[in-house]
């Protein structure tokens, strides 16, 4: 284990983020690196505790879609030992083991794991996050990860359709199972959402996400870009030429607001602003102008997650006059509520990178909680003017089910001339599953069990969002890897992929 005492002798300390009122000056990423002496204190923090809950990827409670520890299983008291002993290169190959790309979980997972860490009990818990992406960084630095492409080729097939999390994930564990993979990506990038939803200064674009891609297509993965399955190619083609398909296409339908005003202009979906906003910036550093600019605008934000958070740190950095942004729930508490007990993922109150951009610049948190918005209202030219809202309390509704109800004499208006609307996704598109027929569960999901990835037409595979609805990026890697298991064993009739 890590040094036993060391729990007791050192605190818990993270490298500091750039300053907010410097980072919203660039697009370059907030976080700092730690000295290696100061990486390998913060492992010794690790108890190496009997049952280590951080890596169990438990669902807590039963069948709640948010995890309770690492739902990639990472070895994760394993590494902090090797880091604080100082052997990088050994916890690199740990880490390796259960995560394909653990500088993208560094830098965005929201760290089940540290809400299950034991530690946490007590103590803040060991900064498994930032090790874990302190890792993966000094393996690159030192150029340890360099292409592996298999030995052997299986003379197999497989088609991958969405190049997110989830199709990266499942075509490296395929490739390295020596399966020949093409990944079909319709945008003209590859990445998902790590590519254009998820914006530079959270996952730097050329610098990490590209340079994996390209380790992968020197390992012998094909990519193709700017093709979409079901219009470019359809889909039964894809079953037809490839021993086995997986899909991987994401649950890319917004949750809109159909309320009065709803087509004005200046009122978009978070993830288009989000994606053209990244794509301006890799194509000419915003110089070709083909994005939505929040620059000098009152901006709302309708949405307090993460989608939500994107959409404040990319229009701060354009330089809006003002930022608000509606949550329709309560703030969550400060800290764990009683029914919110270890080792679940704490659901407390946070200021995240945007909103402590905002606070920064304009003074305080810009999210204002238990609001709705009830109209939006245009000027003569069809542009949206302001947004009408009334505060909610939360009371039992059609069969129980709770719904905000507006508070009467609470009314307010907003001006606003730029509103994001990034209220959640509700699904997969029907394209392929429509062609295809593939079976969907009650949320529209395609139909597969979770650990089994298989749908209801023999061959065809599915993981991701696609297959348990909009989630993290850990889980999308969790899903891939799975599906690219089910896959090798469909094809090879058993499996050593894990
Ligand atoms: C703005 C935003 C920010 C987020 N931030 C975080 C975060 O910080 N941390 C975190 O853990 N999670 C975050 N998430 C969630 C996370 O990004 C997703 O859960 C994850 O990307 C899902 O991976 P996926 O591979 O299933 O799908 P996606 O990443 O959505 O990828 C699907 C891909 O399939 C492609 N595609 C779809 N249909 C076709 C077709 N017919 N033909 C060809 N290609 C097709 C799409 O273009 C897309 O590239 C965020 C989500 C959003 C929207
Ligand atoms: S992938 Fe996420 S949950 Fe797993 S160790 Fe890394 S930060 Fe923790």
């Amino acid at each position: 284990m890590a040094k036993p005492t060391g729990f007791m002798e050192y605190d818990r300390e993270l490298p500091p983020d750039r300053s907010p009122l410097e980072r919203i000056k660039d697009w370059n990423e907030f976080h700092e690196h730690f000295s290696v002496e100061k990486l390998q204190t913060q492992g010794a923090r690790c108890m190496d505790c009997g049952i280590p809950f951080c890596h169990t990827g438990m669902r807590l409670p039963e069948n709640s879609p948010a995890a309770s520890g690492c739902p990639i299983n990472n070895l994760i008291p394993e590494w902090n030992d090797l880091v604080y002993r100082g052997l990088w290169k050994e916890a690199l190959e740990r880490l390796h083991k259960t995560n394909n790309f653990p500088e993208f979980t560094g830098r965005v997972c929201p760290a089940p794991c540290e809400g299950a860490c034991v530690l946490d009990m007590i103590e803040p818990p060991v900064t498994i996050k930032n090790i874990e992406v302190s890792i993966i960084d000094k393996g690159w630095e030192e150029g340890w990860v360099v292409p592996e492409p298999p030995a052997k080729r299986t003379g197999k097939s497989v088609a991958v359709v969405g190049s997110g999390p989830a199709g990266l994930s499942c075509a490296a564990q395929l490739n390295r199972a020596g399966h020949l993979v093409t990944v079909y990506e319709r945008a003209d990038r590859i990445g998902g959402l790590l590519m254009y939803g998820i914006p530079n200064m959270k996952l730097d674009k050329k610098r990490v996400v590209q340079r994996r891609i390209d380790l992968m297509a020197a390992e012998g993965v094909t990519f193709i870009t700017n093709t979409e399955i079901g219009k470019d190619i359809s889909a039964k083609e894809l079953v037809d030429k490839f021993d086995a398909v997986v899909l991987c296409g994401g649950a890319t339908k917004p949750r809109d607001l159909p309320i009065e005003g709803r087509a004005l202009k200046g009122i978009h979906f978070a993830v288009p602003f989000l994606h053209a906003n990244t794509k301006s910036l890799l194509d000419s550093n915003h110089e070709d102008g083909n994005y939505i600019s929040a620059k000098d605008k009152h901006v709302i934000v309708i949405g307090g997650g993460d989608t939500g958070t994107d959409c404040v740190g990319t229009s701060m950095r354009h330089g809006c006059e003002s930022l608000t942004q509606f949550e329709i729930l309560e703030r969550p508490p400060d800290e764990r509520a009683p029914n919110n007990p270890w080792p679940e993922y704490p659901r407390i109150y946070q200021l995240d990178y945007g909103q402590e951009e905002a606070a920064a610049k304009f003074g305080s948190d810009p999210r204002i909680y238990l609001i709705n918005t009830m109209k939006f209202v245009g000027d003569d030219r069809g542009n949206v003017k302001e947004l009408h809202t009334a505060e909610v309390e939360w009371v039992p509704g059609e069969g129980g089910r709770p719904f905000p109800k507006p508070i009467e004499g609470t009314e307010k208006v907003w001006p606003a001339d730029l509103v994001l609307l990034a209220m959640g996704f509700l699904g997969p598109e029907d394209t392929i599953l429509e062609e295809l027929d593939v079976e969907r569960d009650e949320r529209s999901n395609v139909k597969a069990e979770e650990d089994e990835y298989t749908t209801s037409i023999p061959g065809v595979f599915a993981a991701g969002d696609m297959r348990r609805g909009q989630s993290l990026v850990v889980w999308a890697f969790k899903e891939g890897r799975g599906a690219a298991r089910e896959a090798d064993r469909y094809l090879m009739g058993t499996t050593d992929l894990p």
